[in-house]
């Protein structure tokens, strides 16, 4: 995984770019809580998005993935629903494609996750 921290400057650098946005958005607002609160959570969702894709194309690439593994769970070999299965990456940075990803139960990538040491 070529996941990693970032460094105390680059924290640094992260946490400078969130004041200026928050900034911006509280000047957006123009002292509307309800509008500031809309505006912030469109920005988590579209953060979200940039970093995982959107809702629509995780579904298709699940259904995708569900089809290609017979549905069974890449982990233990079991059969599985489409729902509640879970996508999980072989390195995050890659992102949710096919190449990157393989369909799991939610359980399996959990003890998946810790046995890697994540969560
Ligand atoms: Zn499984």
């Amino acid at each position: 995984m070529p996941s990693r921290r970032l460094t105390k400057d680059e924290a640094a650098k992260a946490d400078t770019l969130l004041a200026e946005v928050k900034a911006m958005v509280t000047d957006a607002a123009g002292g509307d809580p309800v509008l500031l609160f809309a505006l912030r959570r469109r920005l988590a969702a579209r953060l979200t998005y940039w970093e995982r894709g959107n809702p629509a194309k995780r579904k298709k690439l699940k259904a995708a993935k569900h089809k290609a593994q017979d549905g069974r769970c890449a982990i233990c070999d079991e059969p599985m629903g489409v729902k509640g299965s879970e996508l999980d990456r072989a390195d995050p940075v890659d992102g949710y494609t096919a190449e990157n990803t393989r369909l799991v139960h939610h359980a399996c990538h959990r003890q998946d996750q810790e046995t890697k040491g994540f969560r």
